[in-house]
């Protein structure tokens, strides 16, 4: 883990316009909302760039023509950080939202395990490494899926006190 100071908005913005770049040709919508007033993060940038390409690329993948996927940021204030709630400490929170299929209970079972995939071409890689990394910077990942909206992954990264 190589910390240091890292602007996750230009980590994102990177990744989108990267992506947008990469998927000429299909036609898919990628949007980014970010709320200005979120500092950097102590983190290991090359890492945190891995984790949201990983879970931008499967976005990307789970949506048809026409669909959307947009990256947002925003702050949660005094977020409970035990279950006790006694270490608290502000955090940030980075959706990635598709409007694709949604995510069915078997594969949301099984999906953080290293090699699961569904894909022809998949590794089942992406997800475990994802979770890796977000515990490594002391965040939470979790997932909201519905078959008529689509798929929210948030990623919870603690910001520097
Ligand atoms: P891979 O992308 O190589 O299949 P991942 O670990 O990144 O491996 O993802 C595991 C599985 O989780 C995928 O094969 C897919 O079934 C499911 N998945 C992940 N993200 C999404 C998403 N945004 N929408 C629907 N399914 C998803
Ligand atoms: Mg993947």
């Amino acid at each position: 883990l190589k910390l240091g100071k890292v602007n996750l908005h230009r980590v994102l913005s990177d990744i989108v316009l990267l992506q947008k770049n990469a998927c000429e040709g299909k036609e898919l919508y990628l949007q980014q909302y970010f709320d200005p007033s979120i500092p950097p993060i102590l983190g290991d940038e090359s890492l945190l760039t891995q984790l949201f390409l990983n879970l931008i690329k499967n976005a990307m993948e789970a949506v048809g023509t026409g669909g959307v996927v947009k990256v947002t940021s925003r702050v949660l204030a005094d977020y409970a950080m035990t279950q006790k709630g006694e270490r608290r400490a502000r955090m940030v929170a980075i959706d990635i939202s598709d409007n694709g299929p949604g995510i069915p209970p078997d594969v949301l079972k099984d999906m953080f395990t290293p090699f699961f995939t569904t894909k022809s071409q998949g590794t089942g890689l992406g997800l475990a490494i994802c979770q890796k990394i977000v515990s490594e910077h002391r965040g939470m990942i979790r997932v909201d899926s519905d078959p008529a909206r689509g798929t929210v992954f948030t990623v919870m990264l603690p910001l520097i006190q």
